[in-house]
């Protein structure tokens, strides 16, 4: 059944209008007496018959709530260095399924990929639309967020001052500390993976990330393409902290 995003409250009766309302009109061709699943700013879901019809306006009756929250435990970031544009696309809609509940894009020293602001703008929207679609499809109770792209240093100051949160630095030159043995020590609800782009980290990038708390940790003896890290980062943590498998 189709999957609506409410900004609001779940009630009795939900007034949609906008751009979902013309969706639902002219793209689905909905009719009296269908129903969708609503998801409210709260988690609550509920299947909601569509019970009339204005120009621009659908009205929507609650008909069951439903017990369906699919959020897991923890609050898995990816801070995902720029990858080549489809690259990214696929990476963003993954961290979806998932069950991340944020992407930050980061740009590094070797990202091939550059934009300006407007084309980084223009990105953001491009990537939330991609993870929006995917929540719908996978049955998400909640919205991923894609930050603006952000500077390295940025995200480094920024995490510093994070509170029970974690940042987990996947490096490919890390021999030592393996993921697995890292993640059974983490307690925090907040876990940020911090993945690399196809050219990989600078030296003074990883220690950078280091000092500022960063764990650099090592998925095994194989260099991985970023975006294969990336996948295997958020199944590996969501399996061992949160609730995948
Ligand atoms: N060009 C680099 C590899 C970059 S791989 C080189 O040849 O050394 C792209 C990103 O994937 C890395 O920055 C890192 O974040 C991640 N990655 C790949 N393999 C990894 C591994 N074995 N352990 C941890 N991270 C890895």
């Amino acid at each position: 059944m189709r999957r609506l995003f409410y900004k609001g409250l779940l009630a009795d009766t939900i007034e949609i209008t906008g751009s979902d309302a013309h969706h639902l009109m002219h793209v689905m061709r909905a009719k009296a007496g269908q129903e969708i699943i609503l998801v409210d700013d709260e988690n609550q879901v509920a299947r909601m018959e569509m019970t009339a019809f204005r120009e621009d306006a659908v009205t929507l009756t609650l008909r069951q709530r439903l017990e369906a929250d699919t959020e897991s435990p923890i609050d898995l970031v990816l801070a995902q260095c720029l990858l080549k544009s489809d690259k990214m696309d696929m990476v963003v809609q993954k961290a979806v399924e998932l069950g991340a509940v944020g992407v930050i894009p980061v740009r590094s020293q070797n990202c091939v990929v550059r934009y300006d602001a407007k084309k980084a703008a223009a990105r953001q929207q491009r990537w939330q639309k991609i993870a929006d679609e995917a929540a719908k499809q996978c049955g998400r109770t909640a919205l991923l967020t894609v930050d603006p792209v952000t500077d390295i240093k940025a995200l480094i100051a920024a995490e510093k001052e994070q509170e029970d949160s974690v940042l987990v630095f996947f490096y490919e030159n890390e021999d030592q500390q393996t993921v697995k043995d890292y993640l059974r020590q983490i307690t925090a609800k907040r876990i940020v993976l911090l993945v690399g782009p196809e050219g990989g980290f600078s030296l003074a990038e990883a220690k950078a990330v280091e000092e500022a708390g960063g764990k650099s940790v090592t998925l095994g003896p194989r260099i991985l393409r970023a975006e294969t890290a990336a996948l295997t980062a958020l199944s590996v943590v969501q399996y061992e902290c949160g609730d995948l498998g």
